[in-house]
């Protein structure tokens, strides 16, 4: 039997350009977020409990001024449009995996993006802070408390029927890129994928990998 190309996108830092979750720090969170952002940098505490901690210094409140910071700011990268348009038209499954918050993912990729094929975390503004929810959270076989299990994702689609492909730009999706037949990179991803012998492609702009697709078909 043939296998279908899957394909798993990262949000931040791969669609958009720049990392989200930092730039809302930086504008919304009282002096002392650097000190949690530095202890997930130095695996002191994890990336759930991190981006936990970070978010519950923020009041509920600003919900609205957050996401209309995000619509504003955030950038889309080069050839993402056309490249959704692509695996829509061509039948070629496209699922974003994201350590972002649906409060902010959805509406960046509303339009282009069904929210049915997004997986990040969620979020509560209920209480007195943002509170965040983790609804894709690690299997059995990961131990590394991700938040939202990239990992985990992948193993949920038979390895026997899809040939998986990987699209990221840092550590979280390191070990996503471990267990994908193909790997596409940039940023702090290349390096780790050099110093793991893991094989990868290069990119810098989603036309690359429309490129990609339309050389190598649906199938394999
Ligand atoms: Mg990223
Ligand atoms: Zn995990």
């Amino acid at each position: 039997m043939s296998k279908t190309k899957i394909i798993f996108c990262d949000f931040d830092g791969t669609i958009t350009e720049k990392d989200n979750i930092i730039d809302i720090m930086k504008n919304f969170a009282p002096n002392g977020w650097e000190l949690i952002k530095d202890q997930i940098l130095n695996q002191e505490i994890s990336i759930r409990e991190g981006v936990e901690k970070l978010f519950s210094l923020i009041p509920s409140d600003r919900k609205n001024e957050i996401v209309s910071y995000v619509l504003s700011t955030a950038k889309i990268r080069e050839g993402f449009n056309e490249f959704a348009a692509y695996t829509k038209e061509h039948n070629i499954p496209l699922f974003i995996v994201s350590g972002g918050i649906d409060f902010f993912v959805y509406p960046m990729l509303d339009g282009i993006i069904n929210q049915n094929k997004i997986y990040c975390n969620g979020s509560n503004f209920q209480g007195e802070t943002i509170q965040i929810l983790w609804p894709h959270s690690c299997d059995s076989s990961c131990s590394n408390d991700c938040g939202c299990c990239k990992p985990t994702i992948l193993r949920g689609y038979d390895s026997s029927r899809y040939e998986k492909i990987v699209i990221g730009d840092s550590i979280t999706d390191l070990q996503a890129a471990k267990i994908a037949d193909k790997v596409f990179a940039r940023d702090f991803l290349i390096e780790k994928c050099e110093e793991l012998s893991i094989a990868y492609d290069p990119f810098s702009t989603f036309y690359e990998i429309v490129q990609y697709l339309e050389e190598k078909g649906v199938r394999v």
